[in-house]
């Protein structure tokens, strides 16, 4: 079974979609990657929706992805005596580490540390960015504000500090226990929210080692300014415009999206494009025409992935949306300015590339010189794939891995469609598995050629140096018997 497309769909998994028939028509309608969101529900709601990938998984022998997204230091505040209050433009409005519930003059903010990092000036975002406060004054357990636009404010709702680089890890109490969970069921990618710094990748890495990939999640305005070392740092990134869209105004998001997805080419990593991309069709058949667009934009610019979050999580069309994204992708992909686009934003190899990065961008001209039908590419890590598919190559890449987890992993890659297989052990070997596997998969008819991409001596990770092509050769006659 194989998509026609190669960028992928993440989908999450919530109320919605729990039960084992409505995830297998995600899956059937391409899902590719499934999110469990530990923002919401209960670990046993997380354990079983991952037996219920797995026995998926199974069933239709294709491996599938799966990340757990972890909460992060979300900021909330804390309850209300007598219900939500409503803030008036021009009121004084108090934030404090009283634990007493809230009233119109002052609400609990638990988090001593950001007291500590404010300064009077900066803008505290209530609830998703509907109410603005500037703080007039603070210190160690208090922040005065003004408030500059009112509105509504009800129990534990979020609280966004977008100017301050706040001294908090990027995991909290809850989000450690939920990490164990989560490497414990075996998570193949494991997302962390709020990142701002380098360190913060480091920390989860010190946690994870190589057990998951990790995706940091874009979504604050000091994690753009080390960017490239994030990046570097981190397995994949996702442009997370929920938050981000608070942090910043949501003008700056087009430009910083692209941004993103370009840095992330760059370095190799696969990188996704999150949040509100078919938001009406929580409760419609089908997307506005902007929605449409904005997911077009999003494959055009050269994202490995476009996510669905309460679409499929909360949504009455959960499978619709799944399917809705994968015709948009299949559209674009079909369109001859794509592949320009594509390629246009590429520079290939410079000055300073590894042999790795040159036999794979010798296979992205070999490709479209040879109208070669399928990459076949042998990886144990994963590494050689990911760099294949930085190339974004005309044709289809069949990885082949001798590891689960890794083919798990790549679902999440451009391009991608893995294979689990035992390892060659010779150069001829190597030729004659690419070449079936690629014919029995549906990815090369005889006649057509094959480019295999390897590295020797092999099952080695990190010895990427060889390029072969090969020709599907025609079905041996059957033997006929007399
Ligand atoms: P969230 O992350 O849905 O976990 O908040 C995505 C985003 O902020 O866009
Ligand atoms: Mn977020």
């Amino acid at each position: 079974m194989r998509r026609s497309r190669n960028a992928k769909i993440v989908a999450t998994l919530g109320p919605a979609s729990s039960e084992p028939e409505v995830i297998r028509r995600l899956f059937l309608a391409g899902a590719d990657v499934f999110r469990l969101n530990f923002s919401h529900g209960l670990a046993q709601d997380h354990r079983r929706r991952f037996d219920l990938l797995r026995r998926l998984e199974q069933e239709t022998g294709r491996p599938i992805g799966i990340m757990a997204d972890l909460q992060g230091p979300k900021l909330r505040v804390g309850t209300f005596a007598g219900g939500p209050v409503s803030l008036q433009a021009g009121a004084a409005f108090r934030l404090d580490l009283d634990a007493a519930p809230g009233d119109i003059r002052r609400a609990s903010l638990p988090h001593p540390e950001v007291f500590q990092a404010l300064k009077p000036g900066d803008e505290l975002l209530l609830d998703d960015g509907k109410l603005r406060l500037a703080v007039e004054d603070c210190g160690s357990g208090f922040a005065a504000t003004r408030v500059l636009v009112g509105g509504v404010l009800s129990d534990r709702k979020g609280v966004n500090v977008p100017g301050a680089l706040l001294p908090i890890s990027a995991l909290t109490a809850k989000d450690r226990g939920d990490l164990e969970l989560a490497l414990e069921l075996g998570a193949d990618w494991v997302a962390l929210s709020f990142v701002q710094r380098p360190e913060d990748v480091a920390e989860a890495r010190a946690l994870i080692g190589e057990r998951a990939g990790i995706v940091v999640k874009l979504e604050k305005p000091s994690a753009l300014d080390q960017l490239e070392a994030i990046v570097a740092l981190a397995d994949a990134a996702m442009v997370a415009r929920g938050d981000l869209g608070v942090e910043l105004p949501a003008e700056r998001v087009p430009a910083i999206q692209k941004r993103i997805v370009r840095t992330c080419r760059q370095l190799g990593k696969p990188v996704i494009v999150a949040t509100q991309m078919l938001e009406s069709m929580i409760a419609a058949p089908v997307p506005t025409r902007a929605e449409a667009s904005d997911v077009a934009t999003a494959v055009y610019d050269g994202a490995d992935a476009v996510m669905l979050s309460a679409e499929s999580a909360a949504g009455l069309y959960p499978a619709e949306a799944v399917s809705m994204m994968d015709r948009i992708i299949q559209q674009v992909e079909q369109d001859p300015f794509y592949r320009q686009a594509i390629d246009a934003s590429h520079s290939g190899s410079a000055p300073g590339s590894s042999v790795a990065d040159v036999v794979c961008c010798a296979t992205r001209r070999a490709v479209s010189l040879l109208r070669v039908a399928a990459v076949v590419c042998y990886t144990s890590s994963g590494k050689t794939c990911l760099r294949a598919a930085r190339e974004r190559p005309e044709a289809p890449i069949l990885s082949l891995t001798p590891r689960r987890e890794v083919a798990r992993r790549l679902a999440l890659a451009w391009g991608v469609h893995a294979l689990q297989i035992q390892d060659v052990r010779d150069v001829d070997e190597m030729t004659l598995r690419a070449v079936a596997c690629a014919r029995d998969e549906g990815f090369a008819r005889p006649g057509q050629l094959v480019a295999v991409v390897a590295g020797m001596p092999f099952g080695r990770a990190g010895t990427t140096n060889l390029l072969r092509i090969a020709a599907v050769e025609p079905e041996p006659a059957a033997p006929v018997s007399r």
